[in-house]
């Protein structure tokens, strides 16, 4: 056992786990292939880049997602204060500006004295550990193949998909208006409104457009939330109505009425130069999107700073392999973290980086390390992670429905979030307390 930490993968659990260990006095050696060699989605060298949107999701006190980030907050989490740091305006939201927060990121982890950032593709897994394996969905192929080995089992996989940029100054503002839904927060969104005829043309369209093909050995599974636009459409011509494109909350200041549908847009950095349409991850061909896109009132000039794609996902089956301490339970050396675990979105993927960073602390310090409670959301997510049935196993995001605890049974909304959110500080409280008493006792 070395008695420093190795990480393969700087993303969002890597950055998360090597801050939390430097920052407790143990040395890291953060291996990161890009500079070397890319992914399919990465586009810049950065640790913690935001490969799609720009959200880091939900920040409305007492929702779900917001209390996640609250307790990263407690650990003073890299990646949720780069983020407070360079947020961007985008109603409830945290949404920040992609390349201030990826380079945030980048220097903190490069200066960091405890910190070794070594540019190289990893395609052996270390003799001796402790290793943190935070590669995420879009693992190196040579890497993949030798995880595959370790745990002797095929890998899972699904797809999801990015949405289109398109330039602010190519959009039309005497069509689309700024709106958030029901007045709530700042008119940080921009709306394209379109009445039925538009909306019918636009599916029809949207439903004949060229796809890029699939590769014949590769079966199509999307996770719910990442759901491509064309299949969303391809479900019912109402389905976009009634999902991204919902008009509700959103009334057109030409007409005051509600359109039939609408098209949301959100701003992609803090110059409101970029705007990103939110849920438009697609697969179409790359003139079929500008085709399509161009058919959205006040986007018919629309110039693109990038197109949408699709990409393979990749997760390991957690709940058969790995422990509530995200060990491998055929190696214990080795720990998982990140979207590869089966947790979905930037947030929860940096909550398991640092999670399985604290586990492999006190295995280096010989110190005791228990899992967060169950009513945390830190704890939630662990826990689905590791007691779900290995069988039905899919990704997840942080919800309400992770928590279980008895103030579900609350009818009041808001009533019941408000408990769960201030039991969960506390609980988080009690067990950081509880961290001072082994791997925190020095500091
Ligand atoms: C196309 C796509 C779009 C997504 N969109 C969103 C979104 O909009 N919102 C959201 O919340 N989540 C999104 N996700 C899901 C997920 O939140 C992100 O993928 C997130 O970045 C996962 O964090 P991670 O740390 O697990 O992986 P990553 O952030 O991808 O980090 C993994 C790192 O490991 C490196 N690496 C890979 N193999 C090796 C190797 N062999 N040696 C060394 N380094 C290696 C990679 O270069 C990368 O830097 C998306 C995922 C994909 C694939």
């Amino acid at each position: 056992m070395n008695d420093f930490l190795t990480i393969i993968g700087a993303g969002l659990a890597g950055s998360e786990a090597a801050w939390q260990a430097a920052e407790r006095g143990v040395p890291v050696v953060l291996h990161e292939m890009r500079s070397v060699r890319r992914t399919a989605a990465h586009k810049t060298d950065g640790c913690a880049e935001l490969v799609c949107s720009n959200s880091l999701g939900n920040n409305l006190p007492h929702s779900a997602p917001y209390i996640l980030k609250e307790e990263l907050r407690s650990f003073n989490s890299i990646v949720i204060s780069s983020g407070d740091h360079n947020s961007v305006p985008a109603g409830s939201a945290l949404a920040v500006d992609r390349d201030l927060f990826s380079q945030e990121i980048t220097e903190k982890i490069s200066n960091h004295p405890l910190i070794t950032l070594k540019r190289q593709e990893i395609v052996e897994i270390p003799q001796s550990g402790p290793v943190i394996i935070a590669t995420g969905p879009l693992t190196s192929p040579k890497l993949s193949e030798e995880i595959s080995r370790l745990i002797g089992q095929e890998y899972l996989y699904f797809y999801d998909a990015l949405s289109p940029i398109v330039d602010a100054n190519s959009i039309d503002y005497d069509k689309a208006f700024f709106a958030s839904r029901y007045g709530k927060g700042d008119a940080d969104y921009l709306n394209c409104p379109m009445d039925e005829n538009q909306y019918y043309t636009f599916i029809k369209e949207l439903n004949a457009a060229e796809k890029v093909p699939m590769a014949s050995f590769e079966k199509p599974v999307y996770f719910e939330g990442c759901m491509p636009i064309e299949v969303l459409a391809e479900r019912g011509p109402k389905t976009l109505a009634f999902g991204p494109l919902k008009p509700v909350g959103l009334p057109d200041p030409l007409t005051g009425k509600i359109a039939f549908a609408v098209v949301q847009l959100r701003k992609e950095n803090k110059e409101s130069s970029a705007y990103n349409l939110v849920g438009f991850q697609t697969k179409l061909t790359y003139p079929e999107q500008k085709r399509i896109v161009r058919m959205i009132p006040g986007l018919e000039n629309a110039e693109f700073f990038r197109l949408g794609a699709i990409h393979r996902n990749t997760f390991i089956d957690t709940p058969s392999l790995l422990s509530n301490q995200l060990q491998l339970k055929s190696r214990p050396d080795i720990y998982f973290a990140g979207q590869i675990t089966g947790v979905e979105g930037y947030v929860e993927s940096a909550s398991m980086g640092l999670l399985a960073s604290l586990s492999a602390v006190a295995e280096i310090m010989g110190k005791d390390y228990m899992p967060p409670p169950r009513d945390t959301a830190l704890g939630a997510l662990i826990n689905y992670l590791t007691t779900s049935s290995s069988k039905n196993f899919q990704p997840m995001n942080i919800n309400f429905g992770l928590f279980w605890v008895q103030e579900m049974k609350i009818r009041d909304k808001k009533e019941r979030n408000q408990k769960i959110a201030v039991n969960a500080m506390d609980q988080i409280k009690k067990w950081r307390q509880g961290l001072k008493d082994s791997i925190d006792s020095a500091a």
